[in-house]
């Protein structure tokens, strides 16, 4: 099979040249990296898992409204997804402290917040992703006021969901980062949530033991990192052969 055009290749995704002009194809890697790319491992499986749970996620929250880039699933580790031109920024929503937030700020982990703090960073990977505030993005032109306003609307609109939805499934969402891109349809631009959403951009405990199922089990040297995120999966009700979802504890430690 010829292979297609690799248009840019991150820590845990590829993106090649799409079939129609305006469309990418987006490749779920097995392979993570913490903290900046410095500690590297690959587990079997991990991109077929995030391929599956950012395209259940993605479409549930097209369907509430929330535009994104997502068209389809195409395979076990690919979809199709709309070319977007990316914002250089990294949009946090936190409910619970965690991570970065506890040693900057000096605030206990598994604190919860008094209400949902959204953080800014600009997406630089050789100045190591630095936090900013809206005056620094809309005085270097990375985002336009409105931009700016649209994307932490939809940024609490996705957590208000994504809270919901995981709590369904007896899973706390702790924290969460998302990316969003220009869309240029006709003559118009429009704001959309691209990138992914799955267990290696989110902090998800256990709502009964607090037990980590995200990629903090890779971080913090855990283990058992591909049993955590297969254990979101099938309770998300995405991995049909695994059996129907539960709500009780799981046993990932
Ligand atoms: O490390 P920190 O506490 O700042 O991360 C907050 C959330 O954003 C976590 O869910 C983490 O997985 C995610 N994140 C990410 N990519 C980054 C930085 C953070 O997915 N470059």
């Amino acid at each position: 099979m010829s292979r297609r055009r690799r248009v840019y290749e991150g820590k845990a995704k590829v993106l090649y040249e799409g079939p129609e002009p305006g469309t990418l194809v987006q490749y779920f890697k097995d392979e993570i990296s913490a903290p900046d790319s410095e500690n590297k491992a690959t587990f079997e499986g991990k991109g077929v898992l995030n391929n599956r749970i950012s395209e259940y996620l993605m479409m549930q929250l097209n369907q509430i409204g929330v535009p994104t880039h997502f068209i389809r699933r195409l395979n076990m580790r690919e979809q199709l997804i709309r070319e977007v031109e990316i914002i250089p920024l990294i949009v946090m929503v936190r409910n619970v402290a965690a991570g970065s937030m506890t040693t900057r700020l000096g605030i206990a982990e598994g604190t919860i917040l008094p209400r949902s703090i959204i953080e800014l960073y600009y997406k630089n990977s050789a100045l190591h992703d630095p936090l900013v505030t809206e005056e620094h993005i809309t005085a270097f032109g990375w985002a336009a006021p409105q931009d700016l306003d649209d994307m932490m609307a939809m940024a609490l609109r996705i957590n208000d969901f994504l809270t919901g939805l995981f709590l369904g499934i007896g899973i706390r969402l702790v924290d969460f980062k998302v990316e969003f891109g220009r869309l240029w349809e006709n003559e118009q631009v429009r704001i959309v949530l691209a990138d992914e959403i799955s267990p290696d951009s989110c902090r998800l405990w256990d709502i009964s033991t607090n037990e980590k199922m995200d990629k903090d089990r890779f971080r913090r040297d855990l283990g058992n990192v591909t049993e955590a995120y297969q254990e979101v999966a099938r309770r998300l009700g995405i991995l049909p052969e695994m059996g129907p979802r539960t709500h009780g504890p799981i046993a990932v430690g």
